[in-house]
């Protein structure tokens, strides 16, 4: 088995006095290829430093210190061959904490310089639709991912329509918030799937034992992986082997400096 976790938040606290250990259990768990997310300019360039693939961008509860020199530093970030994907950007209309005038200017200017650098987008929608598909849609973004989706069949619908990837986090696994995800996963093509922890964030609540101060990490995929194909009533390999091979496609990890021979060995 050889998983991708396209999304992992390995700059954050939590993981600061054990990432090597993080690592590699991801390797032994059979995660072969994981992707550090960026949601800020200083955590996009934390993120750089890993040697892992990562993505260089300001998520939308920031986007009120987004300033043009945002932009520029993003651009350098992105100059990196592992930078696989501008974002996370979107729009949090669940959270406001950041103003909506400021949330659409800092989408833009990331879905701008992704679409001009030829970069694929990491994008991230709470409660924001239809506004945030409108936007998508007025961009003619193609190369994207909705990541974490957690949301109803017509924004789905939306996705699909744009020909987005879909993110699946361990949401699937939460019997009270997430049980509406077993039927939608089933309506998104096999060449659209994509599995993700988001770290530490999003722990299966499911898993039995939880882990430790309940941190996710991205040795539990495997773990998301097994609902999704249970959910699909398909084996699990299969769905693996489709998945990665989806976010090889979308962040071109076959080629460039962020292919998984290039990057940090994960077993140390
Ligand atoms: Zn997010």
């Amino acid at each position: 088995m050889q998983l991708v976790d396209i999304g992992a938040n390995l700059t954050h606290a939590a993981f600061r006095d054990d990432l090597d250990a993080v690592l590699a259990r991801a390797r032994q768990a059979g995660v072969e290829t994981v992707i550090v997310t960026g949601t800020t300019v200083e955590e996009s360039r934390q993120a750089s430093t890993l040697g892992l693939p990562f993505t260089a961008g300001v998520h939308p509860h920031h986007a009120k210190d987004f300033k043009q020199e945002t932009v520029d530093a993003l651009r350098e970030l992105a100059r990196d061959a592992r930078c696989v994907a501008i974002g996370e950007c979107g729009l949090d209309f669940n959270r406001n904490y950041s103003p909506h005038p400021d949330q659409e200017r800092c989408f833009v200017a990331q879905l701008e310089l992704g679409l001009s650098i030829g970069k694929p987008l990491f994008l991230h929608s709470r409660d924001a639709h239809p506004r945030f598909a409108q936007i998508l849609k007025s961009h003619g973004v193609k190369r994207a991912v909705a990541h974490c989706f957690t949301e109803e069949r017509e924004e789905l619908r939306a996705y699909l329509d744009l020909d987005l990837y879909v993110g699946i986090t361990g949401w699937i696994c939460d019997e009270r918030r997430g049980k509406h995800l077993l039927e939608l996963v089933r309506e998104i093509p096999r060449n659209r799937l994509l599995l993700e922890t988001d770290a530490p964030y999003l722990t299966p609540r499911d898993l039995k034992p939880q882990p430790k101060a309940r941190r996710n990490e991205p040795a539990l995929l495997p773990h998301i992986l097994k609902a999704v194909a249970r959910a699909l009533g398909r084996p699990a390999d299969d769905v693996a082997a489709e998945t990665a091979h989806n976010a090889k496609e979308l962040f071109s990890l076959h080629e460039s400096g962020s292919s998984a021979a290039a990057q940090r060995p994960l077993a140390a």
